[in-house]
């Protein structure tokens, strides 16, 4: 049994199912990690407000009342808000509300039969869900083939999974919450102490640390020398350490370099467009996961790139 759920066909229909759970994370997240900001946001302000507002103003200043009355209805609205979570309340349609059916929710093909379309209002659905789905099952799928019915094939496509969503999130809100980001690092780690993958546990630690450091670097410089806002965002270098984390040091200079020319010829594409203006930050990760699945997929070329340059920096 284990054998087939770990077979290419296995593990490439598992992704399929995985890769429609993703939609929802996709979706729901970022609101998630938005309440839980505000919320933060109003705890830390009913806590500090009055004090600092002193600090501020001087000692005998006091706040005014529209600061507690705006925090306070802020703070009724999302007591109002219906719980949310990954896997409640069930998917709905968001233009009317229809409730989507076990029979609906069949991935990719429920899209095609329904070609695209709520099956209650008739509003379109985006074809990005089938198009998420379809990658999910075919990185899957290529894991299992390459890796064979062992524990590799299961850490990459969790990776996968995590890279997927990491990308999908940063794009739409140009967020990299901490709960995707530090899970990949864990699972490199973890994965390379239990020697799960090929790579070495040294190797691993290491890639955590040039991950998160190049980029960290790179950050500062543009700050330092160029005068600019920092144009790395935390997010990216944590992305980067779990890059680095699941396939070792070797690997983080050709992601990065994967990455950087891949979002240089899209992001200068755009520009030349004018689809995008020059002076709003692109969102890095979905560049990032390239060059990570590329380097789960073709472990050899991007390891190999890493390898040519250790000896320029004395390795
Ligand atoms: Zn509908």
């Amino acid at each position: 049994m284990l054998e087939l759920i770990l077979s290419p066909l296995g593990l490439g229909i598992l992704g399929l199912l995985i890769g429609s759970f993703l939609n929802v994370v996709v979706h729901r997240l970022p609101a998630m990690y938005m309440r839980d900001w505000w919320r933060f946001d109003l705890a830390e302000f009913a806590l500090a407000d009055a004090r600092s507002w002193r600090a501020a103003f001087g000692a005998d200043d006091v706040p005014p009342r529209e600061l507690a009355a705006a925090s306070a209805a802020v703070k009724q609205r999302l007591d109002r808000l219906a719980p949310l979570s990954l896997v409640r309340p069930r998917s709905r349609c968001p233009s009317c509300g229809h409730a989507i059916k076990a029979v609906e929710n069949i991935p990719v093909v429920s899209w095609l039969v329904l070609r695209g379309r709520c099956s209650a209002c008739g509003t379109r659905i985006s074809a990005r869900y089938p198009l998420v789905e379809a990658a999910t099952g075919a990185l899957f799928f290529a894991c299992a083939w390459q890796f064979g019915a062992g524990a590799y094939s299961v850490v990459s496509c969790a990776a996968v999974a995590l890279l997927l969503v990491m990308a999908l999130i940063d794009l739409d809100t140009t967020l990299l919450p901490d709960s995707l980001t530090i899970p990949l690092v864990v699972l490199g780690l973890v994965a390379a102490a239990a020697q799960w993958t090929p790579v070495r546990w040294g190797d691993a630690a290491a890639g955590a640390l040039v991950g998160y450091g190049v980029l960290w670097a790179f950050g500062a410089f543009w700050q330092l020398a160029l005068r600019k806002a920092n144009a790395m965002a935390e997010g990216d270098m944590k992305m980067l350490a779990g890059i680095g984390a699941l396939l070792g040091w070797q690997a983080v200079p050709g992601a990065l370099f994967l990455a950087a020319l891949v979002g240089a010829v899209i992001g200068v594409g755009l520009i030349a467009l004018g689809r995008h203006k020059r002076d709003v930050p692109i969102p890095f990760g979905p560049y990032l996961a390239l060059g990570g699945l590329a380097a789960i997929l073709w472990p050899q070329a991007v390891r190999g790139f890493g390898e040519s340059l250790a000896p320029l920096v004395g390795l």
